[in-house]
């Protein structure tokens, strides 16, 4: 389950609850209509788009920014290196629950009980009660995803003593205004990387730094979306 908050054009906000299918509905949908999406840690999305509507003048047309925030009602905390083990392997095969033996079981691989019961009170993982089939339930994916996705800026240097900089600097004298800068370089410019290794960018600054590493997650999140089958384990035909 979600918490859905919902951003309305007039201003205002509402919040209601959400069921998994639901929610991977929402997305579906916001991914076909090109609206950007970007998954957190905790297991939720924010869905953000500009919709249009008529102004105060004959003809005018206004653009006011809109959103959905799902935030899930048990959200995802830090994993062990045991549990992103178990997960990777559960969201990569065929996994089913045992209720005789209380383990979730592949071919060659099974988790403990205790281990089981825990990712199911925690409800990263959810049982098929039709089939017994075990899988990752949606905020766990996002938050697997989100943590594969977790980006990084650099601080700018600021101000610096030329002779300290790159040979190429080292030429030149510095701000020669009277003042404690006297003589110092700033050097505003960023960097940014991402843990996914697809990311590694210089950057005018460090807010041109956070603007890349959101246009990157929300890419990365976009595409996950958009990958073959990513919802045919939330809506049921
Ligand atoms: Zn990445």
């Amino acid at each position: 389950m979600f918490t859905q908050s919902t951003s309305h054009a007039n201003g205002t906000a509402s919040t209601n609850a959400a069921n998994e299918m639901h929610a991977a509905s929402l997305l579906r949908r916001a991914v076909r209509r090109n609206f950007s999406v970007e998954a957190t840690r905790y297991g939720g999305v924010l869905i953000r788009w500009e919709a249009r509507g008529f102004g105060p003048m004959d003809g005018q047309i206004t653009r006011f920014p809109r959103s959905i925030t799902l935030s899930p009602l048990c959200p995802v905390r830090a994993l062990s290196d045991t549990q992103l083990r178990d997960l990777d392997v559960i969201n990569s095969y065929g996994t089913r629950f045992v209720p005789g033996t209380g383990r979730i079981e592949a071919d060659l691989f099974h988790v403990p009980p205790a281990t089981t019961a825990r990712l199911l009170c925690s409800v990263l993982v959810v049982v098929d009660p039709s089939v017994g089939r075990a899988r990752l339930s949606l905020p766990a994916r996002l938050a697997l995803h989100a943590r594969d996705h977790q980006t990084s800026t650099a601080q700018p240097r600021g101000w610096y003593h030329p002779a300290d900089g790159p040979r190429s600097f080292a030429r030149s004298a510095g701000l020669n205004k009277p003042g404690r800068r006297s003589g110092l370089m700033h050097d505003r410019s960023s960097s940014v990387s991402c843990a996914c290794g697809g990311l590694f960018a210089f950057a005018e600054d460090r807010e041109d730094a956070r603007r890349q590493a959101c246009a990157h997650r929300q890419e990365a999140t976009r595409d996950l979306l958009a990958s073959p089958g990513f919802f045919d384990d939330f809506i049921t035909p």
